[in-house]
């Protein structure tokens, strides 16, 4: 028998599989077998806009509302065209690069693709 990855969320190593979905029943998280076990973590990273839209490398978003910039005199205003984003790991999970602000991390929750 092979030994089930523990929880994602909690770290229990008490989940249990239930049809096709490994189920932690200390937390209640539910996740997909099949994406553990076959690609590679770097492709599986999902990232969406504000809309639930997927978003991919290279995409152009606009910011869906003013953000503060630390270090920056200035708000990235609203409506800001950002080209050719990149997708990463961690709370702030969009890295680009913007006019007059440089390279910065953004929240694909304030975003939208275009
Ligand atoms: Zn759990």
């Amino acid at each position: 028998m092979t030994k089930l990855p523990n929880c994602p969320e909690c770290n229990s190593e008490y989940a249990y599989e239930d049809r096709g979905m490994l189920v932690c029943p200390e937390c209640g998280h539910e996740w997909n077998v099949a994406s553990e076990s076959s690609a590679p973590a770097e492709e599986g990273l999902v990232v969406k806009d504000a809309n639930g839209n997927l978003l991919a490398d290279g995409d152009t978003i606009t910011v869906i509302k003013d953000l503060k910039v630390k270090g920056a005199s200035n708000p990235l205003k609203m409506g800001t065209r950002v080209k050719n984003i990149r997708l990463v790991e961690g709370d702030h999970n969009i890295d680009c690069k913007i006019d007059g602000f440089g390279a910065m991390k953004l929240k694909s929750e304030f975003v939208k693709k275009i």
